[in-house]
């Protein structure tokens, strides 16, 4: 097909659901991927990282290793209008079809090169502190605690969450049977109480953190683990202003296309679909909206007729704890250990997603 008369396709945001897209839709569009850094990073992997640096090579790969085709724009999306999208650094985009895929957001550098740095200067952390704080109780905590718990036992790891339990996002069948894991491990994990970072006094070489009840706790240093916000507030003075929730989550229908919208789509932890915010779900939207993509640019009679559509799934999740354990919460049935230690915790699924981009596993 002429590049001339190839869809225009653009893709907001490179993480789980946006690379799975771009590398689907490069051979089929005159596709466009937009996002500020200019590699794809495997989310759920980085904590495995933390600890051991050399395993960040594999979870981060340049986008240009599986998107061959297409215009990379490197730099965060700021405003759209009906026809293009315009960037920080000045660059406007046009349109046919446009995806947001834009997730939660979390500044991270530039470069690969930058951000494996990044990695071994937070190993580096881990390695020369004795005891350890950990702020938030939520699947980032949980995890990087049990990895320094089962790489480092020696070290003091302490989880302070304000929360009254553990990964409130999923059952409490979960975080009763995390805390008894992480206590024998030796994990030390305050409930219901804050850090605020600010008002921390140095004392010698290790700090005291006070929490909100009042207990201090001293940690060589601390590592903060809170949700990231919803990665849509460039969005707000934009035609999808009234297309967002009170959380900025963009209302989507069932073919995940933005409400009230023929050609504008989202996909992942950006959207309303009401189910817990997993990268197997990102990617299950990525899937969809190539299929839905590839219907509407290929065209002919009843296109909107064949457009599939998006069931909002049950709750499932697994945390791994360390390199061999797990927890695991599937629709009828919450189990903690080798199981769902076998399933994700080795590799982290890394092997898994880098066959999909068409990378060596
Ligand atoms: C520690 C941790 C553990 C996890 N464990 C699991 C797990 O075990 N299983 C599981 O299924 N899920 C897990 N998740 C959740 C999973 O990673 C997310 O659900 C998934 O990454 C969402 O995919 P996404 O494509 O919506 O967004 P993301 O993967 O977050 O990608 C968003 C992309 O958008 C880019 N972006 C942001 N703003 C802009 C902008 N203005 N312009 C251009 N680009 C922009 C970002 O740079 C990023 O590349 C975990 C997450 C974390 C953090």
């Amino acid at each position: 097909m002429e590049r001339e008369t190839e869809k225009r396709v653009v893709i907001i945001g490179g993480g789980v659901a946006g690379s799975l897209l771009a590398k689907s839709l490069q051979f089929q569009s005159h596709l466009t991927l937009i996002d500020p850094k200019e590699y794809f990073e495997i989310p759920w992997a980085s904590l495995r990282a933390l600890v051991e640096p050399t395993f960040a090579e594999r979870i981060l790969s340049n986008h240009r290793d599986y998107f061959k085709k297409g215009e990379l724009v490197v730099s965060s999306a700021v405003s759209i209008s009906e026809t293009e999208v315009v960037t920080e650094d000045g660059t406007r985009v046009t349109y046919d079809y446009l995806v947001i895929a834009t997730g939660h957001s979390d500044p991270l550098p530039k470069t690969r090169a930058e951000r494996l740095q990044q990695y071994k200067q937070g190993n580096e952390k881990i390695k020369s502190s004795n005891s350890i704080l950990i702020v938030g109780g939520g699947p980032t905590g949980v995890e990087l605690a049990a990895e320094i718990a089962v790489d480092f036992p020696e070290k003091k790891v302490t989880i302070v969450h304000k929360g009254s339990r553990l990964l409130e996002y999923i059952g409490t069948k979960a975080s009763r049977k995390t805390l008894k894991w992480l206590k024998s491990k030796k994990v030390d994990v305050k409930l219901e109480q804050s850090v605020e970072l600010d008002n921390n006094d140095d004392n010698n070489n290790s700090k005291i953190y006070e929490t909100s009840s009042g207990e201090r706790i001293e940690a060589d240093s601390h590592f903060v683990c809170v949700g990231k916000p919803v990665g849509s507030a460039w969005l707000r003075e934009t035609i999808l202003k009234d297309d967002l929730d009170d959380e900025g989550r963009i209302k989507v229908d069932e073919y995940l296309r933005v409400k009230g919208k023929t050609n504008i789509f989202a996909t992942g932890d950006i959207t309303d679909v009401k189910e817990i915010k997993q990268g197997m779900f990102a990617h299950a939207h990525g899937l969809l909206v190539a299929k839905n993509l590839k219907v509407l640019i290929e065209g002919g009679g009843g296109k909107e007729q064949k457009l599939g559509t998006y069931k909002a799934q049950a709750p499932m999740s697994i945390v791994s704890l360390g390199r061999k354990s797990g927890v695991a919460q599937f629709p009828f049935m919450t189990i903690l250990g080798r199981f769902p230690g076998m399933i994700k915790s080795g590799d982290l699924f890394v092997g898994k997603k880098r066959k999909e981009l068409g990378l060596t596993p």
